[in-house]
């Protein structure tokens, strides 16, 4: 791989921000919103006035906690807990209903529902099933009906059942589905408290494979990893002709120091081993035909991912990359995301749902209350720092007309911001010396660019 070295590995895969969506929520502006019924209103009739939307739902529950994992979850597989659960996604979605005006509601389209986790499947796949019936049916109700190429995805774990729930499912609509492997050698997954068969995970791949888009996600980083034993398992995970790949850094969080420390051996690999695992998946992952989207995600040429990236609509949300460019984000469940689609609607929000499992279930069934915490209203540098990352993130270019806006609100010359990254290779101007390409050696440092062009207010 050209220029693809150790050292450029290390100086720049850095730990930082996430780029999917801007700012983060230590600087959004409004930093309480739980008494604040009137800004509730606003947000969510911004939310409902564009012309498509999607729907995230966060299932936070899972059997047991992998100690690597930042997610925000619940150790549970309590039927009765489960049930009351989807009874408060279903109440926060007619608490929203309740608030939104009549003229907000002309013909919209459903663009996507999202089912992330926690582990999805830990829900029978009857559940799943009704309740995206009931979602559907009250959005039916609200004029926003399912779009010609309305999606439905599922996170799941692949050591539960899944197929059910995939059939379920693709009852109202094309699903796919996105599973987390992280590692194939026991010895990994074992110290992580990850117990799991390496030939349950590929037969179950096999299965899902013939009917549905698959992407598995793989982390690198975790204590006893090597190049030889990570390569092997990739290997095995390409042989099954799965339709995508995600190489996920461990990203260690505070949050999760106690489990890490009461379990498990927690000294993870570093900085070098991490470069030489992931050079080698690079390599492997390019050489076996799979087209690199972005920093550690890889497609074939026949999925939708690719034709999104060809037509110029891939779409980079907080759940990963999507076929469809911009719509609106509405965010059902503990901790939730959601935002407003800053193209279409005149007032763009960024919100989020109580994080706290036992607040969230308070506020939405005994207090009836909209669960949000915080929020953001996107001023222009906002949407301005939104369209450059989508760039970095989806296009590999960022355009004349974009660097300059870019250029007349933060006032530092675009020469200045890629000087150092020009030098190492990572980007290149175009032959009319107007806008900014990612090479393919900067595809694998999309975030460290990313920071490259971050607006320094908003930093
Ligand atoms: S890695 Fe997946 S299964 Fe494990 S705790 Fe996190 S969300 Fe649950």
């Amino acid at each position: 791989m050209s220029g693809f070295s150790k050292s450029i590995f290390t100086k720049y895969s850095r730990p930082g921000g996430r780029y999917s969506f801007s700012p983060a929520t230590k600087s959004w502006n409004c930093a309480d919103i739980r008494a604040k019924i009137e800004t509730q209103k606003q947000i969510i009739n911004s939310m409902f006035s564009a012309t498509k939307v999607g729907i995230y739902i966060h299932l936070p529950f899972c059997p047991r906690l992998c100690t690597f994992c930042g997610c925000n979850i619940r150790v549970s597989q309590n039927n009765e807990e489960l049930k009351l659960y989807l009874s408060a996604l279903s109440k926060q979605l007619d608490l929203y209903l309740n608030h939104v005006n009549s003229q907000t509601l002309e013909q919209k389209s459903l663009e996507c529902i999202y089912f992330g986790g926690g582990t999805p499947n830990v829900f029978s796949p009857e559940q799943l099933g009704q309740f995206t019936q009931q979602v559907l049916q009250k959005m039916a109700d609200k004029n926003i009906s399912p779009s010609q190429d309305f999606e439905i995805t599922l996170e799941a774990d692949p050591r539960l059942d899944v197929k059910d729930h995939l059939d379920q499912l693709s009852l109202f609509g094309k699903t796919k589905i996105s599973i987390g492997i992280q590692d194939l050698n026991t010895k990994v997954t074992n110290n992580i408290n990850r117990i799991q068969r390496p030939e349950h995970i590929l037969k179950t791949i096999e299965e899902i494979n013939k009917n549905y888009e698959l992407h598995a996600d793989l982390v690198y980083g975790l204590a006893h990893q090597d190049k030889d034993s990570f390569v092997s398992g990739l290997k095995e995970v390409i042989s099954t002709k799965i339709c995508g790949i995600s190489l996920y850094p461990l990203v260690p969080v505070p949050w999760q120091q106690k489990a890490q420390k009461a379990f498990g051996e927690n000294s993870n690999i570093d900085a070098e081993k991490k470069a030489e695992i992931y050079f080698a998946s690079a390599e492997l992952l390019k050489n076996e035909s799979y087209f690199q989207l972005g920093f550690g995600h890889y497609t074939k040429k026949e999925s939708k991912l690719f034709q999104s990236f060809s037509n110029q609509t891939l779409f980079r949300s907080p759940m990963g990359y999507h076929k469809s460019l911009h719509y609106t984000l509405i965010p059902l469940g503990v901790s939730s995301i959601g935002k407003t689609d800053y193209k279409s609607s005149e007032q763009s929000w960024l919100v989020q749902s109580e994080k706290v499992y036992e607040k969230y279930m308070h506020s939405v069934l005994a207090l009836e209350e909209v669960p949000f915490i915080r929020a953001h209203e996107l001023e222009i540098r906002d949407k301005i720092q939104n369209e450059v990352n989508i760039l970095i993130s989806t296009r590999n270019e960022i355009d004349k007309q974009t660097l300059k806006n870019l250029e007349d609100i933060d006032q530092t010359p675009t020469d200045q911001r890629v000087k150092g990254l020009i030098i190492d290779g990572l980007l290149s101007f175009d032959t009319t010396n107007s806008s900014v390409i990612i090479t393919e050696l900067g595809r694998h440092f999309l975030k460290d660019i990313c920071h490259s062009f971050q607006i320094q207010s908003i930093l």
